[in-house]
């Protein structure tokens, strides 16, 4: 088994059913078991400003998968969740990225892990940090909890 952080982002529509509609997908996925899901926090959008806020989460799963089949499930439980859509043009229901797989790094023309822009990314960084701040970033071998997150503006989202 092999613990890997995924990051979960949707914009569109029930925003927090997205989510947690994706876990329970990838959760029921032979091979992939979700163990740890951090908050969901509220993020402003930045750059394309004509779009709904995201919400985010990161979630620790434990996986018998290897990197691209675990890659080949998330996309498959993003595009469950598209379906519903697929008639409209617009930001996605769900975006599942991998973060960390254990301590590998692997970068080929599907798969770069761990993900190359997550340091830039207040979304990614400070769910991390909550549920992961003593996993090891295996490119600089620094612990999630001493990365220094960007003050872009992230929230503690509460549903109602
Ligand atoms: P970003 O990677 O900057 O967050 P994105 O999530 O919007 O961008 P997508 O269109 O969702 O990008 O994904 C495009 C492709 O990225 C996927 O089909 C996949 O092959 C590739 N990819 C490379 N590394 C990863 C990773 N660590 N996690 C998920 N997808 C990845
Ligand atoms: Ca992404
Ligand atoms: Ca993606």
């Amino acid at each position: 088994m092999v613990e890997a952080y995924l990051s979960l982002g949707s914009n569109m529509g029930e925003r927090a059913y997205h989510l947690r509609e994706a876990l329970s997908l990838l959760d029921q996925i032979e091979g992939i078991n979700v163990t740890k899901v951090s908050s969901i926090y509220e993020t402003a959008p930045i750059g394309y400003t004509d779009q709904d806020p995201f919400l985010n989460l990161c979630a620790k799963v434990e996986t018998s998968l290897a990197p691209h089949d675990l890659l080949h499930r998330c996309l498959d439980v993003e595009r469950r969740l598209h379906r519903v859509r697929e008639i409209r043009w617009g930001p996605r229901t769900c975006d599942i990225d991998i973060i960390l797989y254990g301590d590998e790094q692997i970068d080929d023309n599907e798969l770069t892990v761990p993900h190359p822009r997550m340091r830039e990314r207040a979304f990614v960084i400070i769910p991390l940090q909550e549920i992961a701040p003593r996993a090891v970033e295996p490119v600089l071998h620094q612990a999630i909890g001493e990365i220094q997150a960007p003050d872009d503006e992230v929230e503690v989202y509460r549903e109602g």
